[in-house]
């Protein structure tokens, strides 16, 4: 047992200075300034939101020619294909805040919001340094730096459309719904506990708007009445109030890539083509100067690469660079409600069970659930799937939810601080992030890929003054 003892501290402590020498004493290598380079041949791995919007910005400069490559047949096949579709204008609440003793129910109940399936989650490589960021980071608090990100998307998206002329009523892009959160209130003093709840609130930063409304008349005037089939929600005490507008994800990433298919000569767009490795420079290790794709004999050479993988960075990382990453799969289920009320541009979350009811076509409500830890396992649980239409049973139209189609599960890539990282590796300088964009891709996707292009092209992001908060140096990448 001393032994036993004696070998864990040496382990610890040589692990320990390795890690300490690599992370604060290690020299970085030699940049190799691609933005001074005229003509840059860049490929964009992963064919979602954000690789589809970073291939859009880095083909504005008729200098670069990008390859985009994906290992779907189509665009926008995995965490893309089929989300709540909201932009959350004017909410930066961390997504991954959680109560600790929550999260740690989910390890044996499956009526939770989040199921943990421990031998599957704990294969993820940035599992345990998730765990430790996580806690530390494990905070209820409004990001004034995310905040930058939705105003900077704001303006990209509106540019964009016009650019790409896309019709907006094509992706469903309403820009004047509301969203609100129900909540339920414990005790039978319902306005004192209604009291403490309002105090505890975190501040709202500058630009973001929230009302929060409490009590029987004023939910009734303003939340019950617009939805009189579903008796359930009358079980909710409070709402908070957000603008939060719909944009059809899947349909805007089709409408993306047609576009930049058509009238971008400077980019190529290669599905069924799957990473497998990379080429590393012979005289300069550090430097990737191609990629290798799975099942093909040819190697793509480029200058640059930048991994847009969502919820497959962690694993493209370990294998090939021996990075830990923390970004960790967090499994989301979709479906479809056919419904007959009429768009009222008003959506719904549930803060007990999370999940989310948006109205984004006329007839039916898109429904975005859970966040279970199951690794990169997409498979439905049956007692998910359950829990699911019973929740739904409970607060809609039973008749209705009955009918529900397009079940759906998919992987958010969540960071523990719930910001993206966005910029190059310390030690692989040619070989860039724009991932982690956990339950945030459709609202600061685009965000994200203006300023991740502008620091290929200019060496510096301008977009935002500050970009050090989602640099991926912060978790020693
Ligand atoms: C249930 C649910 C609801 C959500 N609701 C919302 C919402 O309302 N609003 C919002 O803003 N966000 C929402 N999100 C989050 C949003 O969907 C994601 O943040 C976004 O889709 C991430 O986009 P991405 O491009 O980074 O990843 P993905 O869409 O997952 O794209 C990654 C791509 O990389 C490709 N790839 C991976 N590995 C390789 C490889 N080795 N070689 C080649 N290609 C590879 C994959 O095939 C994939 O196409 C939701 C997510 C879920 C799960």
């Amino acid at each position: 047992m001393r032994k036993l003892l004696k070998l864990g501290m040496v382990y610890c402590a040589g692990s320990g200075t390795w890690s300490f020498y690599n992370n604060f004493l290690c020299r970085t290598p030699p940049n190799p300034m691609i933005h001074e380079q005229k003509h840059k041949k860049i490929v964009v791995v992963g064919a979602g939101i954000v690789g589809l919007s970073t291939a859009y910005y880095l083909s504005q400069h008729p200098e670069n020619e990008v390859i985009l490559i994906d290992k779907s047949e189509r665009c926008a096949q995995e965490c893309s294909t089929q989300n709540g579709c909201l932009v959350m204008r004017y909410n930066s609440v961390p997504w991954t805040y959680k109560p600790l003793m929550g999260v740690l129910r989910g390890i044996w109940r499956s009526d939770t919001s989040q199921a943990i399936y421990l031998t599957k989650a704990m294969q993820e490589p940035g599992m345990v340094k998730f765990f430790w960021y996580w806690l530390w980071q494990n905070r209820d608090v409004l990001s004034t730096n995310m905040m930058k990100l939705n105003d900077l998307q704001e303006i990209l998206l509106d540019k964009l459309l016009v650019d790409a002329n896309i019709d907006p009523k094509s992706i469903n892009y309403e820009k004047d719904s509301v969203f609100y959160h129900l909540g339920k209130l414990q005790g039978i003093d319902l306005p004192k506990a209604f009291e403490k709840l309002a105090k505890a609130l975190p501040p709202v930063p500058d630009g973001a708007i929230q009302d929060v409304i409490f009590g029987n008349q004023e939910m009734s005037e303003r939340v019950f009445n617009k939805f009189p089939k579903f008796e359930g929600l009358k079980k909710y005490h409070y709402a908070v109030i957000n603008p939060y507008y719909t944009l059809n994800t899947q349909i805007f990433c089709q409408k993306l890539d047609s576009f930049l298919k058509e009238n971008r000569p400077n980019v190529k767009v290669l599905y069924q083509h799957e990473l497998e490795y990379f080429i590393f420079d012979d005289a300069e290790k550090h430097l990737v100067r191609g990629v290798k794709v799975r099942g093909k004999k040819e190697v793509i050479n480029c200058d640059a690469v930048v991994l847009c993988a969502g919820s497959f960075i962690a694993r493209l990382l370990r294998e090939n660079f021996r990075l830990i990453c923390p970004v960790i799969p967090v499994k989301g289920y979709t479906m479809d409600i056919p419904t007959d009320l009429p768009n009222q541009k008003t959506h719904l979350g549930f803060r007990d069970i999370a999940f989310v009811a948006t109205y984004l076509e006329p007839g039916y409500l898109r429904i975005a659930a859970f966040g279970d830890l199951s690794g990169q396992d997409k498979s439905f649980d049956p007692r998910r799937v359950r829990f699911l239409k019973n929740t739904l049973i409970e607060r809609l139209d039973k008749k209705e939810v009955h009918q529900y189609k397009n079940l759906n599960t998919c992987l958010r890539p969540v960071p523990p601080d719930d910001a993206p990282l966005i910029g190059g590796l310390r030690f692989y300088p040619n070989v860039f992030l724009n991932a982690g964009h956990a339950g945030r891709g459709t609202t600061i996707g685009l965000a994200t890929s203006k300023l991740l292009s502008e620091e290929i092209m200019q060496g510096k992001a301008t977009s935002l003054p500050d970009t050090k908060p989602f640099s991926p140096s912060r978790f020693f990448l």
